[in-house]
C-alpha cells in the first residue's frame, strides 16, 4: 500500500530499525537532504576527530605522529575497513588521491597486466572522469578506448580487448550492473575488470572477492560521507599485486621510504599503489564516517536504501500522474542503486525551485533530476516531503521565474 498521507510516513520512520543513525548526522531541522549521492553528510564526530588531528597529533605530536599517531598506517588501515564494505578481504584496498587520479593507475595497471592488448571497453555513457581518463591513457601509450552502449557490452569482447572498464551504478539513473556476469564475461574474453564504486559503496551490497574483480575505484565524499573532496580509494586484487606496477612510482609507494634509495623498488604490498604524502587532515574525516559504516554494515543499509527508494517511486507514481515527469531509474529495487532519477523537461528550473524550497537534489544534463537516498540519515518522510514540494512546484507553476533557468556554476 502506498502511504497516502504524511503521518504514514512518520509511522515507518518510527518501525525502522536504522533510524537512530540519523542522530549522529549534523543536519539543519526541516532541510529535507536528497543530495548525499553528491556531497554526504556531515557526522557529528568529524569535528572532534578534526580537533584531535590538529591541534593534538598535529599541533602537540608535530612529526612524531607519523609513528605515534598511527599516520604512517591510516591508508592501508582505513582501506582495510573499506574493503570490509565491499567484500574485499584485508590488504587489498589502499585509501589514497581523487577517484581520477586512481583511475589512472587502474587503467594502466590493467594494460600492463595484458600485453599485447590495447582495447579499453567501456560504456558511452560512463560518468565523465572515467572516460577523460581512459582517453588520457590513449595519448601517452598504445591503446584504445572502444565505448558501446550497455545493451551491447557483453558482446563487445573482442581479443583486443585488455580492460572492461565500467561505473558499477550509473550516475544518473542509478542503474546497477550485473558484476559476477560482466566480470566473469571479461575474464573469458581475457580481459582483466576495473568496477568505479564511486555510487555503489555505501549505496549497495558489493562483493569484489566474490565477483572475482581484478581492480576498482571509489569515491569517499558521496554515500561514505568522507568530507568534500576526501580521499579516494583503490582496490587491487591480492593475486595481481606483485606483478602490477604503478604509473606514478613516488615515494611513498618504495618498499623502504625512509632509506632514501637513489632508485624505486615497489613495496610488496598494496602500499606499492601510494604515489606521495597522505593527505591526514582529510583521512581524519573519512575515518569517522568509514567507523560508522563499518559499524551498520553494508547489507542493512542498502536494504533500507531500496525501501526508500522504492517508497519514492510509488509516491511519485501515485501524487505527480498528471505532470510529464517519467521515472528513469530502473523500477526493479534489486537493479537499482540509492538514487532515483526523474527525468523532467525543465528539470534544471525545477530543481532549482524545489532547493530554495528546502528540498536539495540535482540536476544532470540533459533533463534528470536525481534524489539520493542514504540510508543512515534519510527518512521515509523525506520522501514524502519532497514529492509534495515537487508537486506543490508544479501546481504553482513557480518553477517559470526566469531566474530558475539562470545555471549556477555547481548544482
Ligand atoms: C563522483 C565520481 C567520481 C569522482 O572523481 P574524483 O576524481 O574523486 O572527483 C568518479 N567516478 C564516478 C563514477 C563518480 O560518480
Amino acid at each position: 500500500m502506498v502511504p497516502s498521507s504524511r503521518d504514514e510516513c512518520l509511522v515507518l520512520d518510527a518501525r525502522d530499525a536504522l533510524a537512530a543513525w540519523r542522530a549522529r548526522f549534523d543536519l539543519t531541522d526541516g532541510l529535507v537532504y536528497l543530495d548525499g549521492n553528491s556531497l554526504g553528510a556531515l557526522p557529528r564526530g568529524a569535528g572532534e576527530a578534526l580537533e584531535k588531528v590538529v591541534g593534538v597529533e598535529w599541533g602537540r605530536g608535530l612529526v612524531r605522529s607519523w609513528n605515534e599517531a598511527g599516520w604512517m598506517e591510516a591508508p592501508t588501515r582505513i582501506g582495510d575497513k573499506i574493503g570490509s564494505l565491499v567484500g574485499a578481504a584485508p590488504g587489498q584496498v589502499l585509501v589514497c588521491d581523487s577517484t581520477s587520479v586512481n583511475l589512472f593507475k587502474g587503467v594502466n595497471l590493467a594494460l600492463d597486466l595484458r600485453p599485447g592488448r590495447r582495447t579499453i571497453l567501456t560504456e558511452a555513457g560512463n560518468f565523465p572522469t572515467d572516460r577523460y581518463i581512459a582517453a588520457g591513457v590513449t595519448r601517452l601509450r598504445d591503446a584504445h578506448v572502444e565505448s558501446v552502449d550497455r545493451a551491447a557490452l557483453a558482446e563487445a569482447f573482442g581479443d583486443e580487448t585488455a580492460l572492461l572498464y565500467l561505473t558499477h551504478v550509473d550516475f544518473t539513473t542509478g542503474e546497477v550492473h550485473d558484476m559476477a556476469a560482466l566480470t566473469a564475461a571479461a575474464h573469458e574474453a581475457g580481459a582483466l575488470v576495473l568496477w568505479d564504486l564511486s555510487h555503489s559503496a555505501g549505496a549497495v551490497e558489493v562483493a569484489l572477492d566474490g565477483c572475482g574483480v581484478d581492480l576498482a575505484v571509489g569515491c569517499g565524499y558521496k554515500y561514505l560521507n568522507g568530507g568534500p573532496g576526501a580521499p579516494a580509494y583503490l582496490y587491487v586484487a591480492e593475486r595481481l599485486q606483485d606483478h602490477a606496477h604503478t604509473p606514478i612510482p613516488g615515494w611513498m609507494g618504495h618498499e623502504d621510504p625512509f632509506a632514501f634509495a637513489p632508485d624505486y623498488a615497489p613495496a610488496r604490498s598494496m602500499r606499492r599503489f601510494l604515489a606521495g604524502t597522505p593527505p591526514i587532515v582529510a583521512l581524519a574525516t573519512l575515518e569517522v564516517a568509514v567507523d560508522m559504516w563499518c559499524e551498520c554494515g553494508a547489507a542493512p543499509a542498502a536494504a533500507k536504501s531500496r525501501a526508500l527508494t522504492s517508497l519514492f517511486i510509488e509516491l511519485v507514481d501515485a501524487r505527480l500522474g498528471g505532470w510529464d515527469i517519467e521515472v528513469a531509474s530502473p523500477r526493479d529495487a534489486e537493479k537499482r542503486g540509492a538514487q532515483v532519477a526523474l527525468r523532467a523537461e525543465h528539470g534544471y528550473a525545477l530543481m532549482r525551485a524545489l532547493i530554495e524550497r528546502g528540498v536539495i537534489g540535482d540536476f544532470r544534463p540533459p533533463d534528470m533530476m536525481r534524489f539520493g537516498f542514504p540510508a543512515l540519515y534519510t527518512r521515509h518522510v523525506d520522501a514524502w516531503d519532497a514529492v509534495e514540494t515537487l508537486r506543490d512546484v508544479l501546481d504553482t507553476e513557480v518553477w517559470r521565474d526566469p531566474r530558475y533557468a539562470e545555471r549556477l556554476p555547481v548544482t
